[in-house]
C-alpha cells in the first residue's frame, strides 16, 4: 500500500521535472553574487556535548516584554536548552536526541492555549512535545504517551492550518520519508497524534518550514533541491515546485539544511535557507515563485567569531529590542572558537541593510 503510493507521487515528479527547471531558470537566474557580510551581536553558552551536538533552533517571542523572549536550541545528544536573548541558559530538558524543533502558540490544551514546542527525538523515533513556560524559561512535557513514528526522526516542523485551526507536525528521515501528523488535545489535557498522510522526497532530507498563512510547507532535500509543497498534500498526486536547485544550475552546495521564514503582513518576507557547504545564507520572497534575493555570511567581530558549516536556523520578525529592533536570526555555529559548539544572535535590521533588503 505505501509502496504504492511512494511510487505514483515519484512518477509524476519525474514527468514534471523539465517543467520545474523551466520555471526555475525564469524565476531564480543562477546570477549568483558574491555573499554580503553581517556579524553576530551575541552568542550562547556552548552545550554541554562535545563534537557535532548543537543543531537547531526556535525563537518565542515574549508578547509582553518583547526583551525577555527566549531562544530554544537542541544538542542533538542529549535535549533541548533554553536561553535568553543574552544567551545564558536558563534550563535544559535531557530528554533524548533532540535533533530539530519548531514552535507554535495558541495550541489549545486543557481548556487553555500553551505555547507548544515539539521536536524531533532520535533516541526512540518519536515526537517530543512541550508546553513552554515563557516567564520562567521551562519545559513542560505535555505528551499523552510516546508519540512514536515508526521511521527514524530526522528534520522536523511545525504547522498551524488557520483556516481549520488545527495544528500538525511534519517529521522526516534519512531515507527521504515525510509523514505528517495531527496533534490534538486528548482530552485529558496532553497531547496526542494521528498520521495524516506520508510520503517520499527522493534522498535525504531534513530542514522543513511550513508557512501557515501561505498553506505550503518547505523541505529542503539536502544535496538537491529546496521544495515548495502545497498544503494539504495529495498522496495520490504530489505537488511540489523547486524553490532552488544545486549548482551550477541553482545556488545550493550540498547540504542545504535548515529552513525558516521572515513573516511580515499580506504574505510579505522572506525564505532563509542554511547553504552549509558554502557557509552561507540563501534569501528568497517568501511569496512564490521564490525569487531569489542573495545571500549573506557571518564574519568574526567584537570577540563573537564566524559562523560556519550551520545547520538549523530561526527567524522572528518581531521587534525584540536591543541589538534586534527588526527581529532576529539565530543559526547553529559548527565551531566555536572557545567551547563546543553554539548557536548565534544575528540582527534582522544588519542582513537587511547589508543586502538592500525593504
Ligand atoms: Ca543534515
Ligand atoms: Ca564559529
Ligand atoms: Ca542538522
Ligand atoms: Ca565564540
Amino acid at each position: 500500500m505505501r509502496m504504492n503510493f511512494w511510487n505514483r507521487s515519484s512518477v509524476g515528479f519525474r514527468t514534471s521535472l523539465v517543467g520545474f527547471f523551466a520555471v526555475l531558470l525564469v524565476a531564480n537566474s543562477v546570477i549568483a553574487a558574491e555573499p554580503v557580510t553581517v556579524h553576530a551581536v551575541t552568542e550562547t553558552e556552548s552545550v554541554s556535548s562535545t563534537d557535532d551536538a548543537a543543531d537547531d533552533a526556535e525563537i518565542w517571542v515574549n508578547p509582553v516584554e518583547a526583551d525577555k523572549s527566549l531562544v530554544i536550541g537542541t544538542d542533538k545528544q542529549r535535549g533541548l536548552a533554553v536561553y535568553n536573548l543574552q544567551g545564558k541558559q536558563i534550563s535544559f530538558a535531557a530528554d533524548g536526541e533532540m535533533n530539530n524543533v519548531d514552535l507554535r502558540t495558541g495550541f489549545p490544551l486543557g481548556g487553555s492555549t500553551i505555547a507548544l514546542v515539539a521536536a524531533s527525538n532520535r533516541s526512540d523515533g518519536s515526537i517530543a512535545v512541550y508546553a513552554l513556560d515563557g516567564d520562567a524559561g521551562t519545559l513542560r512535557s505535555v505528551a499523552a504517551r510516546p508519540l512514536l513514528t515508526g521511521i527514524d526522526v530526522y528534520g522536523f516542523c511545525l504547522y498551524h492550518d488557520p483556516t481549520h485551526d488545527q495544528f500538525y507536525a511534519f517529521v522526516n528521515s534519512k531515507r527521504g520519508e515525510v509523514q505528517q501528523w495531527h496533534l490534538f488535545d486528548d482530552g485529558h489535557g496532553k497531547v496526542d497524534m494521528k498520521r495524516v498522510v506520508q510520503f517520499e522526497v527522493g534522498s535525504q532530507v531534513e530542514g522543513m518550514v511550513a508557512d501557515d498563512a501561505q498553506s505550503v510547507v518547505y523541505i529542503g532535500e539536502e544535496k538537491v533541491a529546496v521544495w515548495r509543497y502545497p498544503l494539504p498534500i495529495d498522496v495520490d498526486e504530489i505537488i511540489r515546485h523547486a524553490v532552488d536547485v544545486s549548482v551550477p544550475v541553482g545556488h545550493i552546495i550540498e547540504d542545504v539544511e535548515g529552513l525558516t521564514l521572515y513573516l511580515m503582513p499580506d504574505g510579505v518576507g522572506y525564505l532563509i535557507a542554511s547553504n552549509q557547504g558554502n557557509d552561507e545564507f540563501l534569501v528568497y520572497e517568501r511569496k512564490a515563485p521564490n525569487g531569489f534575493l542573495g545571500s549573506f555570511r557571518i564574519e568574526a567581530l567584537d570577540g563573537i567569531d564566524g559562523v560556519s558549516g550551520t545547520d538549523g536556523i530561526a527567524v522572528t520578525s518581531a521587534p525584540l529590542g536591543g541589538g534586534f529592533a527588526r527581529g532576529l536570526l539565530v543559526v547553529q555555529d559548527d565551531e566555536d572558537d572557545t567551547g563546543n559548539q553554539n548557536f548565534k544572535y544575528v540582527s534582522w535590521a544588519s542582513i537587511a541593510e547589508a543586502l538592500k533588503l525593504p
